[in-house]
Order: structure tokens, then C-alpha cells, then sequence
């Protein structure tokens, strides 16, 4: 049906009832200039290298130019922030373009940063170079280390400046804008679900969980006898999803900074790279959000029960369909039962035993343990660890040798310290010759779940400060790394090195 013009151009800032989006015109960029793009992801939705050279791509991916039969929209959304509920809150800066279908799956394109929203609130609806390329570069590495994450389609500069305020003097500074276009199936969040609920809205709380469970959970029957029992398994699947996610970011150290609700896709997709981090000392408590660093809440080690407590948020607001608790809270606790077995077999696998066996248990909560002792590279720790080998003496200490590149302070290792690590290498090595497994194939396991490179902050800091420069070569550099996580790459071994002294301390900003 066509609306009205005056509801069609209604962007000002307001709460939207009795509506899951809202119709918006994206921006128009003064001087729109390709930083990046991800050829693959084009392939996707079925766009050549041609396409992507064109002056239409340009246009069409920075919002300048609506495709014909678009009609783009931005989305109503709630959440629970550090967990308190914040009401309505998006989407401020994100504004989904299209749908588009190519060889049997269906596409949604979503420009962030292309203006203002109903949804904007007290800010501009706009996104800067810096973020963006930290967004577009961290959702092609996701994907391609195989964890279920939104993709980045382009990075385009727009030409225009934004206004960043600050914190430290007060004095705003100007910043590139620019506009990333995410893909994904869908861009709907646990706090889509929320505000309807909130709103005691409960025809559109059913309209959404249909139509999601419709196009995206299509393998979901609905029984005509048992009406809430879809939405029961609605949930579960959901809550697998997720668990699968946060299994995935434990396995390559992925600290997403900012759990909130808002920021959970229904797909269990990792979405929203903001304050983002990869730990590179191994420490359950690291969290790369300074916002967060006081209460830690969205730390490392958190993240599963936070993904638990998101999901009992998701429950409550699905429960008015379900008219009962016990289930939806079944499902809860079977989350947090299945994350300790999913997180077991996934340590085993990284430290290449196959499976898992009962004893491991002990190895990997100790291991867990004496990483923290002192500072220990993750990454380079499970890679190099791969070329431990089976058949030496293990009261040599052998193992430490081929680790020791990830210690940061090895002057550190020695008393109580160093008597742990060589008591959990004697049981590491006895646990590896006892498996059956050459060491050959063992490290060929192992490096297929052990990333070489990952997108530390450092050098996602470097790319932007080129590309900031004028100067785009690091980033597709760093996305082409990155496509290949698990390879050996020896052009590119100086990517595979501890963080260097001056990137300590420093990570990324999300605005
Ligand atoms: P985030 O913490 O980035 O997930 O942001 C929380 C909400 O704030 C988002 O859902 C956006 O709607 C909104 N938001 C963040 N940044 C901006 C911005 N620059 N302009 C408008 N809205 C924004
Ligand atoms: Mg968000
Ligand atoms: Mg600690």
C-alpha cells in the first residue's frame, strides 16, 4: 500500500508505536569515494568486479542513490543496556536499503551511517571512517575465522565531516564519515521483540515471531493443536544459535564489548562491531570497552552468562505468546549446561586431543588458569602450540620452548609460576602421546581451529590511521590476511607477532 508523503518523509526524531520500522530517505554524500570492497561478499548478491567499479555501486552503497523498487526503512528497536531497559533506541544510524535475492538466498543490505532516523535520538545518525573500517574489516575476518557473523559488502568515504565530541577536552573535532554496507539474511534483534512487549503490543509482538520464524526459521512447524509450542522451539533455536556464536568468540578470543540486547541478532549472527576486542593476553577479565572496564560486564569470561542473561530478556518478551514459564526457563538453564560441555570440546579441540575425554577437564581448567599467571599471547600460544611434540621429555619442559614467543614477560616465568606451566605440560604431553594421533596430523587439527592471524587492535588502529591519511592500501592488505586466518601465510609473519609496546592499553572507539 502507498503511505502518505508526509508519513514517508516523517524523519524527525519521535517514538514509533504500532510499527516494527520506519520509512526513511538515507543521505545524500557530498563526494562518495570507495575505500573497500569485499569482492566475495558482492558475489553474494550477485554483483560482479564490473558492478562494483561502476558509479551506481558508489551511489547506491554510500546512500545516494536508492535502487529502484527499494524502499528503504529503519527499523524500531528496544534493549536492555548494562542491564537496565532503555526503551526505544534504534536504529539511530542504520537504515536498511533493500532486499535483494541471488542463487536461492535472500539478502538484506543495511547502510550504517547514511543519516538520520525517527530512531537518531540525540545524535547524528552518522558514522565515522574510523569505526567503519574497524566494522567492514572485523565482519569479513569473523566470517572467514567461521563464526557466524553479519558481512561487510563496502567502505565508502562521504566526503562530509562529522562532528565528534571529545570526552577529553571538550572541544569537538571533526572527523571523515563514512558508510559500510552490512549483508545479512536479517538485521532483527532481541530488542525488535522487546518493545513490543514492553508496549504490551502483543498483535505485533506475534506479526514479528511469525514472520521471523517464517522466512528465517522455516524448519519450525507450526502445529495447529499446540499454538505456543513453535514459539517454544522459536526460542530454543535461537538460544542454540547463540550458543554457537559465543562458543565461536571464546574459541578465537573475540571480546564483543557491548552485549546488550539490542545488539543480539535472532540469527545468533554477531552484529554491531563497536568497542569490539581480541584478547591478546590470555584474561578472562579483559573487556575492550573503556565504559565497561569499572563493573566489566561484558568481559571475556562474562560473555556466555551475559548471552544467558540476553536471552531471559528475549524469553520474557516471548513469554505473552507462550503463556507459560517453565519451558522458556528449561531452555535457559540447558543454555548454560550445553555451553560448559560446547566450551570443553571446543578447548579440547584447540589443544588437540579430538575428543574430549573426562580427564580433560582438569588439563583445560588449569591451563585456563596459569595463562593468566602472566601475560600470555592466546593466539600465538595455540598456534605454536601445535608444534609440541609427543614423544620428548616432558620433565625437559620441551612444551615451553615452542611457546615462548607468546609470553610477554618471560622474565615472569620462573618459581611458583614456572613449576606450573612445566606440571601442566608433563600432563599436556602425556595426555598428546597417549592420543593416538601423529604430531602431524595433530597440528593440522589444530591450526584449523587455532587462528595465525586475527584482527588485533593495533593493526586495525594502523589501517585506519592510513586510510585517514588518504592512503586505503592497509586495509584491503588486512582484508586479504584475513580471508585466510588459518593458513601460513610467510609474507605477511611480521601480522603474526605479540601486540607491539605502543598499541598496550589502547583500543578501539565505537562511536
Ligand atoms: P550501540 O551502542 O552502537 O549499539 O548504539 C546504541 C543505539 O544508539 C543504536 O541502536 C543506535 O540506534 C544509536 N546510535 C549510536 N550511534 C548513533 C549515531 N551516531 N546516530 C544515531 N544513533 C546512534
Ligand atoms: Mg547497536
Ligand atoms: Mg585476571
Amino acid at each position: 500500500t502507498e503511505l502518505p508523503a508526509d508519513v514517508l518523509n516523517d524523519n524527525a526524531r519521535r517514538q514509533v508505536h504500532d510499527a516494527a520500522f520506519s520509512f526513511v530517505t538515507p543521505r545524500v554524500p557530498s563526494n562518495p569515494q570507495v575505500v573497500h570492497v569485499a569482492d566475495e561478499v558482492a558475489a553474494l548478491i550477485g554483483l560482479s568486479s564490473e558492478d562494483v567499479q561502476s558509479d551506481d555501486f558508489v551511489q547506491v552503497f554510500s546512500g545516494g542513490k536508492v535502487p529502484q523498487g527499494a524502499r528503504p526503512y529503519a527499523m524500531c528497536y528496544g534493549g536492555h543496556q548494562f542491564g537496565n531497559w532503555a526503551g526505544q533506541l534504534g536504529d539511530g544510524r542504520a537504515i536498511n536499503l533493500a532486499e535483494v535475492q541471488h542463487q536461492g538466498r535472500r539478502w538484506t543490505l543495511q547502510l550504517k551511517g547514511a543519516g538520520e532516523t525517527p530512531y537518531s535520538r540525540t545524535a547524528d545518525g552518522l558514522a565515522v571512517l574510523r569505526s567503519s573500517v574497524r566494522e567492514h574489516l572485523c565482519s569479513e575476518a569473523m566470517f572467514h575465522l567461521g563464526v557466524a557473523t553479519t558481512r561487510s559488502l563496502s567502505l565508502i568515504t562521504t566526503g562530509d565531516q562529522v562532528m565528534r565530541d571529545m570526552m577529553y577536552d571538550g572541544n569537538p573535532q571533526y572527523e571523515p564519515g563514512a558508510v559500510v554496507c552490512r549483508v545479512a539474511p536479517a538485521f532483527i534483534r532481541f530488542g525488535n521483540f522487546e518493545i513490543f512487549a514492553s508496549r504490551d503490543d502483543q498483535d505485533n509482538l506475534r506479526k514479528l515471531a511469525d514472520y521471523t520464524i517464517k522466512h528465517y526459521f522455516p524448519e519450525i512447524q507450526i502445529d495447529a493443536n499446540s499454538e505456543s509450542d513453535h514459539y517454544v522451539e522459536f526460542f530454543r533455536q535461537v538460544s542454540q544459535r547463540t550458543l554457537a556464536m559465543i562458543v565461536d568468540w571464546q574459541r578465537v578470543g573475540f571480546v564483543h564489548g557491548v552485549m546488550n540486547t539490542d545488539n543480539m541478532s535472532i540469527l545468533g549472527e554477531t552484529i554491531d562491531y563497536g568497542p569490539y576486542g581480541w584478547l591478546e593476553g590470555f584474561d578472562h577479565d579483559w573487556t575492550p570497552n573503556t565504559t565497561d572496564s569499572q563493573n566489566g560486564r561484558y568481559r571475556y569470561g562474562y560473555q556466555p552468562r551475559i548471552a544467558a542473561w540476553n536471552l531471559a530478556q528475549l524469553a520474557n518478551a516471548l513469554f505473552p505468546l507462550i503463556g507459560e514459564a517453565e519451558p522458556l526457563q528449561q531452555i535457559i538453564d540447558e543454555f548454560l549446561s550445553t555451553f560448559v560441555i560446547k566450551h570443553d570440546e571446543m578447548m579440547a579441540k584447540k589443544l588437540g586431543f579430538g575428543r574430549f575425554q573426562t580427564g580433560d577437564a582438569e588439563l583445560i581448567r588449569d591451563l585456563e588458569e596459569v595463562l593468566q599467571l602472566t601475560e600470555t599471547d592466546m593466539t600465538i600460544f595455540f598456534r605454536n602450540l601445535a608444534k609440541v611434540q609427543s614423544s620428548t621429555d616432558a620433565s625437559d619442559s620441551p612444551g615451553m620452548t615452542a611457546v615462548m614467543d607468546a609470553f610477554y614477560a618471560p622474565d615472569e616465568l620462573n618459581g611458583e609460576t614456572l613449576s606450573r606451566w612445566q606440571s601442566w605440560f608433563s600432563g599436556y604431553i602425556q595426555r598428546i602421546a597417549s592420543s593416538g594421533t601423529s604430531d602431524e596430523e595433530r597440528a593440522e587439527q589444530m591450526n584449523a581451529v587455532n587462528p595465525k592471524y586475527v584482527l588485533r587492535n593495533y593493526m586495525a588502529q594502523l589501517a585506519i590511521d592510513k586510510a585517514t591519511a588518504g592512503d586505503f592500501s592497509l586495509v584491503s592488505e588486512l582484508h586479504d590476511l584475513l580471508r585466510q586466518p588459518y593458513d601460513e601465510q610467510p609474507a605477511s609473519e611480521k601480522w603474526f607477532a605479540k601486540r607491539p609496546d605502543w598499541a598496550r592499553n589502547k583500543v578501539g572507539c565505537s562511536m
